[in-house]
Protein backbone atom coordinates (compact mmCIF):
# COMPACT_ATOMS: atom_id res chain seq x y z
CA UNK A 1 0.00 0.00 0.00
CA UNK A 2 1.46 3.56 -0.88
CA UNK A 3 0.68 5.95 1.52
CA UNK A 4 1.30 9.69 1.22
CA UNK A 5 1.82 11.53 4.45
CA UNK A 6 1.59 14.94 5.38
CA UNK A 7 3.34 16.97 8.70
CA UNK A 8 2.72 20.74 9.23
CA UNK A 9 2.78 21.19 12.87
CA UNK A 10 5.09 23.26 13.32
CA UNK A 11 7.65 24.97 11.22
CA UNK A 12 8.37 22.16 8.78
CA UNK A 13 6.68 20.91 6.04
CA UNK A 14 6.85 17.67 5.32
CA UNK A 15 5.56 14.68 3.04
CA UNK A 16 6.71 11.61 3.02
CA UNK A 17 5.91 8.59 0.47
CA UNK A 18 5.47 5.09 2.45
CA UNK A 19 5.20 1.38 0.49
CA UNK A 20 3.76 -0.35 3.66
CA UNK A 21 5.97 0.17 6.74
CA UNK A 22 9.22 1.15 4.33
CA UNK A 23 10.11 4.96 3.16
CA UNK A 24 10.38 5.77 -0.24
CA UNK A 25 11.00 9.49 0.49
CA UNK A 26 10.41 12.26 3.27
CA UNK A 27 11.00 15.82 2.21
CA UNK A 28 11.15 18.20 4.77
CA UNK A 29 11.06 21.78 3.97
CA UNK A 30 12.29 23.90 6.65
CA UNK A 31 11.43 27.58 7.59
CA UNK A 32 14.46 30.07 8.05
CA UNK A 33 12.34 32.70 8.37
CA UNK A 34 11.94 32.11 12.58
CA UNK A 35 15.64 32.15 13.05
CA UNK A 36 15.29 36.33 12.75
CA UNK A 37 12.78 36.46 15.19
CA UNK A 38 14.40 34.04 17.70
CA UNK A 39 11.40 31.55 17.64
CA UNK A 40 8.28 30.40 15.39
CA UNK A 41 5.82 33.11 14.78
CA UNK A 42 2.76 31.47 14.10
CA UNK A 43 1.33 33.70 11.26
CA UNK A 44 4.58 33.06 9.25
CA UNK A 45 4.94 29.53 10.04
CA UNK A 46 1.27 29.05 8.27
CA UNK A 47 2.07 31.11 5.26
CA UNK A 48 5.19 29.48 4.28
CA UNK A 49 3.37 26.10 4.77
CA UNK A 50 1.00 27.22 2.65
CA UNK A 51 3.97 28.37 -0.29
CA UNK A 52 5.72 25.16 0.54
CA UNK A 53 2.92 22.37 0.56
CA UNK A 54 2.16 21.67 -3.41
CA UNK A 55 6.32 21.74 -4.26
CA UNK A 56 6.98 19.47 -1.06
CA UNK A 57 4.28 17.00 -1.66
CA UNK A 58 5.53 17.03 -5.78
CA UNK A 59 8.84 15.80 -4.76
CA UNK A 60 7.72 13.08 -2.05
CA UNK A 61 5.94 11.95 -5.18
CA UNK A 62 8.29 12.13 -7.47
CA UNK A 63 11.40 11.00 -5.07
CA UNK A 64 8.98 7.72 -4.58
CA UNK A 65 8.74 7.48 -8.36
CA UNK A 66 4.78 6.90 -7.97
CA UNK A 67 2.15 8.70 -9.11
CA UNK A 68 -0.55 10.14 -6.97
CA UNK A 69 -2.86 8.03 -8.53
CA UNK A 70 -1.04 4.61 -7.04
CA UNK A 71 -2.16 6.57 -3.58
CA UNK A 72 -4.04 4.17 -1.60
CA UNK A 73 -4.64 6.96 1.54
CA UNK A 74 -3.24 10.15 3.03
CA UNK A 75 -2.01 10.49 6.49
CA UNK A 76 -1.93 14.02 8.23
CA UNK A 77 -1.13 15.28 11.60
CA UNK A 78 -4.02 16.69 13.23
CA UNK A 79 -2.59 18.06 16.55
CA UNK A 80 -1.07 18.75 18.82
CA UNK A 81 0.40 21.86 17.26
CA UNK A 82 -0.06 25.53 15.83
CA UNK A 83 -3.49 25.75 15.07
CA UNK A 84 -2.89 27.87 11.59
CA UNK A 85 -0.07 25.22 10.52
CA UNK A 86 -1.78 22.45 11.28
CA UNK A 87 -5.24 23.73 9.44
CA UNK A 88 -2.70 24.25 5.77
CA UNK A 89 -2.06 20.35 6.73
CA UNK A 90 -5.71 19.34 7.78
CA UNK A 91 -7.23 20.90 4.31
CA UNK A 92 -4.55 19.70 2.09
CA UNK A 93 -4.73 15.81 2.52
CA UNK A 94 -8.44 16.32 3.11
CA UNK A 95 -9.09 18.11 -0.60
CA UNK A 96 -6.53 15.71 -2.37
CA UNK A 97 -8.12 12.64 -0.23
CA UNK A 98 -11.48 13.56 -1.75
CA UNK A 99 -9.99 14.41 -4.97
CA UNK A 100 -8.45 10.99 -5.40
CA UNK A 101 -11.56 9.24 -3.54
CA UNK A 102 -8.98 7.54 -0.90
CA UNK A 103 -9.39 7.33 2.55
CA UNK A 104 -7.61 9.73 4.75
CA UNK A 105 -6.16 9.15 8.09
CA UNK A 106 -5.65 11.33 10.71
CA UNK A 107 -2.43 11.14 13.22
CA UNK A 108 -1.61 12.69 16.60
CA UNK A 109 1.92 14.39 16.18
CA UNK A 110 3.42 13.01 19.54
CA UNK A 111 2.03 9.45 18.86
CA UNK A 112 4.14 9.98 15.79
CA UNK A 113 7.34 10.65 17.60
CA UNK A 114 7.05 7.47 19.26
CA UNK A 115 5.74 4.84 16.64
CA UNK A 116 8.73 6.04 14.55
CA UNK A 117 10.50 3.36 15.81
CA UNK A 118 8.37 0.75 13.66
CA UNK A 119 9.17 2.58 10.49
CA UNK A 120 11.08 -0.69 8.61
CA UNK A 121 15.22 -0.11 9.02
CA UNK A 122 17.37 -3.17 8.47
CA UNK A 123 20.15 -1.11 10.90
CA UNK A 124 17.99 -1.03 13.96
CA UNK A 125 15.62 -3.44 16.14
CA UNK A 126 12.20 -2.72 17.21
CA UNK A 127 10.88 -2.10 20.63
CA UNK A 128 8.79 -4.81 21.85
CA UNK A 129 4.78 -4.39 23.95
CA UNK A 130 5.63 -2.95 26.74
CA UNK A 131 7.98 -0.41 26.28
CA UNK A 132 8.76 3.22 27.81
CA UNK A 133 8.71 5.76 25.76
CA UNK A 134 10.35 9.23 26.62
CA UNK A 135 9.58 12.04 24.31
CA UNK A 136 11.74 14.96 24.68
CA UNK A 137 10.93 17.60 22.05
CA UNK A 138 9.89 20.88 21.27
CA UNK A 139 6.94 21.20 23.15
CA UNK A 140 6.68 17.93 25.15
CA UNK A 141 8.64 15.84 27.72
CA UNK A 142 6.84 13.02 28.60
CA UNK A 143 7.63 9.27 30.22
CA UNK A 144 5.07 7.18 28.28
CA UNK A 145 3.87 3.35 29.19
CA UNK A 146 3.88 2.15 25.87
CA UNK A 147 1.13 -1.03 25.93
CA UNK A 148 0.13 -1.45 22.07
CA UNK A 149 0.35 0.91 18.91
CA UNK A 150 -2.42 2.83 20.34
CA UNK A 151 -2.28 1.67 24.13
CA UNK A 152 -0.44 4.57 25.62
CA UNK A 153 -0.50 5.85 29.19
CA UNK A 154 1.51 9.04 30.61
CA UNK A 155 3.54 8.29 33.74
CA UNK A 156 4.90 11.39 33.87
CA UNK A 157 5.52 14.89 32.32
CA UNK A 158 6.31 18.08 32.55
CA UNK A 159 4.92 20.87 34.68
CA UNK A 160 6.21 23.76 32.68
CA UNK A 161 8.64 24.12 29.70
CA UNK A 162 9.66 21.18 27.33
CA UNK A 163 13.09 19.60 27.24
CA UNK A 164 13.93 21.64 23.65
CA UNK A 165 12.35 24.64 25.53
CA UNK A 166 14.86 24.66 28.05
CA UNK A 167 17.71 24.10 25.28
CA UNK A 168 16.20 26.97 23.29
CA UNK A 169 15.69 29.40 25.83
CA UNK A 170 19.16 28.75 27.26
CA UNK A 171 20.56 29.10 23.92
CA UNK A 172 19.00 32.96 23.48
CA UNK A 173 20.23 33.74 26.73
CA UNK A 174 23.76 33.17 25.34
CA UNK A 175 23.14 35.12 22.23
CA UNK A 176 22.91 31.83 20.09
CA UNK A 177 19.87 31.75 17.06
CA UNK A 178 16.98 29.88 17.24
CA UNK A 179 16.72 27.36 17.16
CA UNK A 180 19.55 26.73 19.97
CA UNK A 181 18.80 22.97 20.86
CA UNK A 182 21.91 21.76 18.11
CA UNK A 183 24.25 24.31 18.67
CA UNK A 184 24.20 23.53 22.42
CA UNK A 185 24.91 20.23 21.44
CA UNK A 186 27.59 20.83 18.80
CA UNK A 187 29.36 23.73 21.88
CA UNK A 188 29.01 21.47 24.78
CA UNK A 189 31.05 18.53 22.85
CA UNK A 190 33.91 20.56 23.09
CA UNK A 191 33.40 22.08 27.20
CA UNK A 192 33.90 20.43 30.53
CA UNK A 193 30.66 19.44 31.58
CA UNK A 194 31.57 20.07 35.25
CA UNK A 195 32.71 23.63 35.03
CA UNK A 196 29.56 24.72 35.98
CA UNK A 197 26.70 23.88 38.56
CA UNK A 198 23.48 24.44 37.38
CA UNK A 199 20.42 23.67 40.18
CA UNK A 200 18.56 20.27 39.50
CA UNK A 201 14.64 20.74 39.66
CA UNK A 202 13.24 19.04 42.64
CA UNK A 203 9.79 17.38 41.20
CA UNK A 204 8.24 14.21 42.67
CA UNK A 205 7.23 11.17 40.56
CA UNK A 206 8.28 10.67 36.97
CA UNK A 207 7.40 14.65 36.47
CA UNK A 208 9.69 17.39 35.12
CA UNK A 209 9.86 21.13 35.38
CA UNK A 210 12.88 22.94 33.10
CA UNK A 211 11.58 26.96 33.95
CA UNK A 212 14.17 26.88 36.82
CA UNK A 213 17.19 26.23 35.04
CA UNK A 214 16.21 28.53 32.78
CA UNK A 215 16.11 31.40 35.57
CA UNK A 216 19.05 30.23 37.16
CA UNK A 217 20.92 30.31 33.96
CA UNK A 218 19.62 33.90 33.07
CA UNK A 219 20.61 35.20 36.95
CA UNK A 220 24.31 33.47 36.03
CA UNK A 221 25.25 34.85 32.93
CA UNK A 222 23.72 37.88 34.12
CA UNK A 223 26.20 37.73 37.27
CA UNK A 224 29.13 36.69 35.09
CA UNK A 225 28.83 39.14 32.25
CA UNK A 226 28.75 41.85 34.83
CA UNK A 227 32.00 40.69 36.27
CA UNK A 228 33.39 40.34 32.83
CA UNK A 229 31.38 41.06 29.72
CA UNK A 230 33.17 38.82 27.16
CA UNK A 231 32.77 35.83 29.74
CA UNK A 232 30.23 33.91 27.45
CA UNK A 233 32.65 34.46 24.77
CA UNK A 234 35.25 33.35 26.33
CA UNK A 235 33.21 29.98 28.07
CA UNK A 236 31.16 28.80 25.59
CA UNK A 237 31.78 25.84 25.27
CA UNK A 238 31.77 24.81 29.06
CA UNK A 239 28.84 26.82 29.63
CA UNK A 240 27.19 24.68 27.04
CA UNK A 241 28.55 21.38 28.20
CA UNK A 242 27.32 22.22 31.71
CA UNK A 243 23.85 23.19 30.44
CA UNK A 244 23.47 20.13 28.46
CA UNK A 245 25.12 17.88 31.42
CA UNK A 246 22.37 19.51 33.87
CA UNK A 247 19.53 18.79 31.44
CA UNK A 248 20.86 15.00 30.40
CA UNK A 249 21.35 14.56 34.53
CA UNK A 250 17.42 15.11 34.67
CA UNK A 251 16.43 13.27 31.89
CA UNK A 252 18.25 10.05 32.95
CA UNK A 253 17.14 10.21 36.75
CA UNK A 254 14.20 10.25 36.05
CA UNK A 255 14.31 7.30 33.19
CA UNK A 256 15.80 5.43 35.85
CA UNK A 257 12.88 5.95 38.23
CA UNK A 258 10.22 4.94 35.58
CA UNK A 259 12.33 1.41 34.98
CA UNK A 260 12.31 1.01 38.59
CA UNK A 261 8.97 1.71 38.79
CA UNK A 262 7.65 -0.15 36.35
CA UNK A 263 10.60 -2.79 36.23
CA UNK A 264 10.54 -2.24 32.32
CA UNK A 265 14.02 -1.78 30.67
CA UNK A 266 13.13 -1.40 26.82
CA UNK A 267 13.90 2.12 26.55
CA UNK A 268 12.47 4.05 23.32
CA UNK A 269 13.40 7.88 23.26
CA UNK A 270 11.47 10.25 20.38
CA UNK A 271 11.52 13.73 19.31
CA UNK A 272 13.79 16.85 18.47
CA UNK A 273 16.04 16.08 21.06
CA UNK A 274 16.49 12.31 20.53
CA UNK A 275 19.02 13.61 18.03
CA UNK A 276 21.22 15.28 20.77
CA UNK A 277 24.20 13.49 21.17
CA UNK A 278 24.43 13.67 24.94
CA UNK A 279 21.76 11.93 25.14
CA UNK A 280 22.15 9.59 22.96
CA UNK A 281 26.05 8.48 25.02
CA UNK A 282 24.09 8.07 28.02
CA UNK A 283 21.40 5.47 26.75
CA UNK A 284 24.36 3.65 25.21
CA UNK A 285 26.12 3.43 28.82
CA UNK A 286 22.83 2.98 30.22
CA UNK A 287 22.91 -0.19 28.29
CA UNK A 288 26.00 -1.42 28.95
CA UNK A 289 25.76 -0.53 33.13
CA UNK A 290 22.69 -0.76 33.53
CA UNK A 291 21.49 -3.69 31.17
CA UNK A 292 18.78 -1.50 29.47
CA UNK A 293 17.96 -1.69 25.91
CA UNK A 294 18.10 1.50 24.48
CA UNK A 295 16.18 2.47 21.06
CA UNK A 296 17.00 5.42 19.40
CA UNK A 297 15.68 6.68 16.14
CA UNK A 298 17.95 8.02 12.34
CA UNK A 299 18.42 11.35 13.13
CA UNK A 300 15.80 11.93 10.50
CA UNK A 301 12.91 10.73 12.53
CA UNK A 302 13.73 12.60 15.55
CA UNK A 303 12.89 16.09 14.41
CA UNK A 304 9.55 16.80 12.99
CA UNK A 305 8.88 14.90 9.50
CA UNK A 306 6.12 12.95 7.37
CA UNK A 307 7.46 9.75 7.64
CA UNK A 308 6.75 9.38 11.39
CA UNK A 309 3.53 10.52 10.16
CA UNK A 310 3.46 7.70 7.58
CA UNK A 311 4.33 5.15 9.41
CA UNK A 312 1.23 5.41 12.05
CA UNK A 313 -0.76 6.30 8.89
CA UNK A 314 0.20 2.82 7.83
CA UNK A 315 -0.54 0.97 11.44
CA UNK A 316 -3.87 2.94 10.92
CA UNK A 317 -4.74 1.61 7.50
CA UNK A 318 -4.03 -2.30 8.58
CA UNK A 319 -6.85 -1.73 11.06
CA UNK A 320 -9.39 -0.04 8.91
CA UNK A 321 -9.20 3.30 11.05
CA UNK A 322 -10.03 5.85 8.69
CA UNK A 323 -11.24 9.73 9.17
CA UNK A 324 -14.15 11.31 7.91
CA UNK A 325 -14.11 14.93 6.42
CA UNK A 326 -15.97 16.54 8.82
CA UNK A 327 -12.32 16.07 10.96
CA UNK A 328 -10.89 19.30 12.38
CA UNK A 329 -7.47 20.25 13.23
CA UNK A 330 -6.54 20.18 17.17
CA UNK A 331 -4.00 22.54 18.43
CA UNK A 332 -4.51 20.36 21.87
CA UNK A 333 -4.82 16.90 21.70
CA UNK A 334 -3.22 14.59 23.97
CA UNK A 335 -0.91 11.47 23.42
CA UNK A 336 -3.71 8.69 25.36
CA UNK A 337 -6.91 11.28 24.27
P1 LIG B 1 6.39 18.87 19.58
O1 LIG B 1 6.89 17.67 18.89
O2 LIG B 1 6.39 18.75 21.07
O3 LIG B 1 5.10 19.36 19.04
P2 LIG B 1 8.25 20.32 17.96
O4 LIG B 1 7.64 19.50 16.90
O5 LIG B 1 8.41 21.78 17.78
O6 LIG B 1 7.45 20.07 19.31
P3 LIG B 1 10.58 18.77 17.47
O7 LIG B 1 10.73 19.20 16.06
O8 LIG B 1 10.20 17.39 17.73
O9 LIG B 1 9.64 19.75 18.32
O10 LIG B 1 11.93 19.13 18.21
C1 LIG B 1 12.48 20.42 18.10
C2 LIG B 1 13.30 20.67 19.33
O11 LIG B 1 14.41 19.78 19.36
C3 LIG B 1 13.88 22.08 19.39
O12 LIG B 1 13.66 22.59 20.69
C4 LIG B 1 15.37 21.85 19.12
O13 LIG B 1 16.20 22.79 19.73
C5 LIG B 1 15.57 20.49 19.72
N1 LIG B 1 16.76 19.82 19.17
C6 LIG B 1 16.99 19.41 17.90
N2 LIG B 1 18.21 18.87 17.79
C7 LIG B 1 18.79 18.93 19.03
C8 LIG B 1 20.04 18.54 19.59
N3 LIG B 1 20.97 17.97 18.83
N4 LIG B 1 20.25 18.78 20.90
C9 LIG B 1 19.31 19.35 21.67
N5 LIG B 1 18.12 19.75 21.20
C10 LIG B 1 17.85 19.54 19.91
FE1 LIG C 1 7.59 17.35 16.99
Amino acid sequence: KYILAIESSCDDTSAAILFNDKVLSNVVASQEIHEQYGGVVPELASRAHQQNIVPVVHQALAMANIDKKQLSAIAFTRGPGLLGSLLVGTSFAKSMALGLNIPLIEVNHMQAHILAHFIADENSARPNFPFLAMTISGGHTQIVLVKGYFDLEILGETLDDAVGEAFDKSAKLLGLPYPGGPLIDKYAQQGNPNAFDFPKPKVDGLNFSFSGLKTSILYFVQRETQKNDSFIKENLYDICASIQHTILEILMEKLAMAVKQTGIIQIAIGGGVAANSGIRARLKEAEENLGWKTFIPKFEYCTDNAAMIGIVGYLKYIEGDFSNQAIAAKARYAIDG
